[in-house]
Formats: structure tokens, C-alpha cells, sequence
């Protein structure tokens, strides 16, 4: 994400627009979901979050993630991103919440951050900035396994692909046959952002 790319709000035509219809008040049920926060585009899933009843902590060191029902793991640098968490000692912590089964959700970076070379608790090998230079950034509408109600409206910014799946993982969308949306049990994976659109069915999944 760019500094200072400021996404909708919730409560904007973008939002209330979004398939999946409007968020109800009690869908979330009170689940705690920490969203990593030590860089990236965290706010703008703390929001989506809200919008669909779930309590939200930020996540920036390890005593963070106790309790946590759910994870996201935003978009944003991930070069800067591995370093926060070196920094912190979230890496263990976070592998350690991903073994408990608990639903993780990452996004661009996030994906990246999740794969072999990275944290390693997902059996892909993103490839960075894959989708080049001529694509920077762009929109897709993408029918995704396991999400009902039609085509989400997705955004890469500087997206990774998944260049290599391991035999666990299912690939639920592509681009141009590249693996953009994945899922090994409890963990799911998105190159694009959810987040800045008012789609609200990616993160459902977490609930
Ligand atoms: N290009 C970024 C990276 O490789 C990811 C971009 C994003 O998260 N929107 O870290």
C-alpha cells in the first residue's frame, strides 16, 4: 500500500454496495480477531472487521495475539513487515497461533508473509511484485471457491502470485493461471485487498 491511500469508510456507498448485503450487527458474535499492525494497511481491516460485529485488537508484540480467535495479516511491505516481526519476536508466537488452528487471513503482503520462505505455516512460494511492471496495479472480478454470491471485486497493488502449492493446499482463484487465492486448512491467503472495497465475505471467513 501506498502512504496515505485512504480506503473507504464503512458507511460509504462503496460499502453498503458491497455483495454479501449489510453488515448485521451481530455476525461477528463477539470473536476477538487481531490484525497484525506493525505496518500496512491495518486500519482499513480493523474497519472491515467492525463492520461485521467483531471485536478487533491490534496485534504489534507477541502478548497481543492471547485469546485471539482470528488473524489478519494485512497488505504493506513485506520486507518492512518480516523486520517488525523479527524485531518484536512475533515469528514463533505467530506460527504457535496458526498450529492452534485458529483462522489466519492474509492479504498481499500478508500472503507473503505466511509462505515457506517467510513464516513458512503455508506450503506455497509467493513470488513478489509477480503480476510486473506493465500491471502494477489493477482491478479483477473473481469467482473464489467456497464464497457464495458472486464475483468479489478484486484489487492488487503490487500483488504477489503463488508460484509453487505444496499437495495440502487448494488454489480457489487465479489470474491468468496463477494461483491469486489459497487455503491449507486453517490458513487462507489472498494476493489482493478485500479491505478497500467494502467486501466483506473474505473476512467473514474468519468468523
Ligand atoms: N509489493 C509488496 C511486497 O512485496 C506487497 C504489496 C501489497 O501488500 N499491496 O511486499
Amino acid at each position: 500500500m501506498g502512504e496515505g491511500a485512504e480506503p473507504p469508510r464503512a458507511g460509504s456507498g462503496a460499502f453498503s454496495a458491497a455483495a454479501g448485503g449489510p453488515p448485521s450487527a451481530d455476525a461477528g458474535d463477539d470473536r476477538l480477531i487481531g490484525v497484525l499492525a506493525l505496518q500496512g494497511d491495518f486500519e482499513a481491516h480493523a474497519r472491515t472487521l467492525r463492520a461485521i460485529g467483531a471485536s478487533v485488537r491490534e496485534v504489534r508484540v507477541p502478548a497481543d495475539l492471547a485469546g485471539l480467535d482470528a488473524l489478519v495479516i494485512p497488505g504493506g511491505e513485506s520486507t518492512v513487515m518480516t523486520l517488525g516481526i523479527e524485531r518484536e519476536g512475533l515469528a514463533e508466537p505467530l506460527r504457535e497461533l496458526v498450529r492452534s488452528g485458529a483462522p489466519v487471513l492474509g492479504t498481499c503482503a500478508g500472503l507473503i508473509m505466511l509462505d515457506r520462505e517467510h513464516l513458512g505455516v503455508l506450503d506455497v512460494v509467493a513470488r513478489r511484485n509477480a503480476f510486473g511492471r506493465q500491471l502494477h496495479s489493477f482491478e479483477a472480478d473473481l469467482e473464489i471457491e467456497g464464497v457464495d454470491g458472486g464475483p468479489v471485486h478484486a484489487i492488487f497493488i503490487r500483488a504477489p502470485w503463488v508460484a509453487e502449492t505444496g499437495p495440502e493446499v487448494r488454489v480457489l482463484a487465479s489470474v491468468d493461471g496463477h494461483p491469486v487465492a489459497v487455503r491449507q486448512g486453517n490458513v487462507f491467503a489472498i494476493s489482493f485487498h478485500p479491505e478497500l472495497t467494502g467486501e466483506t465475505r473474505l473476512h467473514r471467513l474468519l468468523l
